[in-house]
């Protein structure tokens, strides 16, 4: 089975997909890593996040692996803490919107995918990745309380700024942003995070009797 977790930065995708699949059993991927990963080493070897083509490429011939631990490697590099970094989160987008990079990922994705039982998390997993997951959630929160979750984690970067690259990522993920038109979606502005999982679990459990 496959449980698609989607939505904008902030709405608490990460922490539950990964608490999700601990309570599951289940592998956890988070996607966005992996454009965060390739981002970094674009950064790191001064290509251009203009070029499509060669960011393609670098996809190609850089996998993106994940440890036991959840740490991120990339070309041989640990970039766990790194791909969190500002100057990632600005240009993230970026990278993310180049089709050719788009097209290497979700092929990888979707190797991981078949792998079953998975707890997938991004923007388009319910949509193009994993369009027939058996549990979709579109995950959603007011726009402050995601830039105030946000600040918990980057403590080092000022509010407005944050509030502003939040804002501002919005937009250029839009065109990937919209929810399966299946997916439940689920508001956690107010909703502790075992609410949430409690009800992502009862939509599984609830599927399993139908697969
Ligand atoms: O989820 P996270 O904030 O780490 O994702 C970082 C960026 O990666 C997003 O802002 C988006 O541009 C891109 N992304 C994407 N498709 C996904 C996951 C992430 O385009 N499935």
């Amino acid at each position: 089975m496959i449980v698609a977790i989607d939505g904008p930065a902030g709405a608490g995708k990460s922490t539950v997909a990964r608490a999700l699949a601990g309570r599951l059993g289940f592998r956890y991927l988070d996607t966005g890593a992996m454009y965060r990963a390739l981002t970094w080493l674009a950064l790191e070897r001064g290509i251009s996040l203009d070029d499509g083509g060669g960011l393609g490429a670098l996809a190609e011939q850089s996998g993106v692996d994940f440890d036991e631990a959840g740490r991120v490697f990339i070309a041989g590099y640990d970039v766990t803490s790194e791909i969190r970094d500002a100057r990632v989160d600005k240009v993230v987008s970026t990278v993310a919107a180049h089709s050719e990079v788009r097209s290497v990922m979700r092929d990888r994705q979707q190797q991981l995918a078949a792998l079953g039982n998975g707890v997938i998390e991004g923007r388009d997993i319910g949509t193009v990745v994993a369009p027939s997951a058996e549990v979709k959630v579109y995950l959603v929160a007011d726009e402050s309380v995601r830039a105030s979750r946000r600040q918990a984690e980057r403590p080092g970067i000022g509010a407005d700024a944050l509030a502003t690259d939040l804002k501002l990522r919005d937009e250029a993920d839009s065109a990937r942003m919209q929810a399966a038109p299946d997916a439940i979606e689920i508001d956690t502005t107010t909703l502790t995070i075992d609410a949430v999982l409690d009800r992502i679990e009862a939509l599984v459990h609830a599927r399993v009797g139908t697969v």
